[in-house]
């Protein structure tokens, strides 16, 4: 009953030109595959190429971060709105690299997914432990907070637009991966959470996906998990064969 989304995330990849180019190649290797639906977060200003060529297919394109304010003196940054009129339909909020490298706390997380669902984006919140957290035995802990923190006054109507995406910070752009099981308890875990903050029937609705070096050759375990309802992929998501055939394996 949850569709399978495949989401890339291309981080700071791709000129809108190379954007162009990309889906000149990547379109007709996935327009017939409708059996998952085929996300990707590209860089600010690419994100109307992407539109333009990815009109009328079956790619959905987002962005990547969101300010939290409509408008006003904040130098850089980049509202829900322009990113609305831009065409972009998503955006990813708290990835692991805006949270380490640019000081993103749970509270800022917060702002930014009520921005976006307030716009009528939906909101990739994005969740995970360090190494750390994790051989300290506090992942469970650690990724519930995070969750709460994330999703805090964000109404059942609006929730019914977010997707999480579980993503251990050591997995990242690392090659290494958790256990099948590590990754399906994770995602009970913020599944039960979401079930105590809204309710059994939303908790068994919302998709949850893995992300952290998934590539072909590991999708089809990730994506058979119980708990797993897709994959956010970044390094794999830049080569259009390569998501092609991650796009493949969601359809299975
Ligand atoms: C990501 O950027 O969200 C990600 C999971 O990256 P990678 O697939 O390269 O680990």
């Amino acid at each position: 009953m949850r569709k399978t989304v495949i989401a890339g995330n291309w981080k700071m990849n791709f000129t809108p030109a190379e954007t162009k180019a990309y889906f000149e190649e990547f379109v007709p290797l996935v327009s017939e595959k409708d059996g998952c639906d085929i996300w990707i977060g590209v860089p600010f200003v690419s994100i109307a190429a992407a539109a333009e060529a990815t009109r009328g297919t079956n790619i959905v394109i987002g962005a990547q971060n969101v300010h939290y304010k409509d408008c006003g003196a904040f130098t850089g940054e980049i509202s829900a709105k322009m990113l609305v009129e831009c065409g972009a339909e998503f955006v990813i909020v708290g990835h692991s690299e805006r949270r380490t490298y640019f000081g993103e706390t749970n509270r800022v997380v917060n702002l930014r997914t009520r921005a976006a669902l307030d716009a009528g984006l939906t909101a990739v919140v994005c969740v995970g432990e360090t190494q750390d957290v994790r051989d300290l035995g506090l992942a469970a802990e650690y990724v519930e907070k995070q969750i709460r923190c994330a999703l805090a006054d964000v109404s059942p109507e609006q929730a019914c637009r977010v997707v999480i995406a579980y993503e251990p910070i050591w997995a990242v752009g690392t090659g290494v991966t958790p256990t099948l099981e590590e990754v399906d308890a994770a995602c009970n875990t913020i599944r039960k959470n979401i079930c105590e903050m809204y309710d059994i029937n939303f908790a068994r609705r919302v998709r949850i996906m893995y992300g952290g070096s998934m590539v072909p050759a590991n999708a089809e375990k990730f994506l058979a998990l119980e708990n797993v309802d897709g994959g956010l992929i970044g390094g794999a998501s830049l080569k259009p064969v390569t998501f092609s055939q991650l796009v493949d394996i969601g359809n299975m």
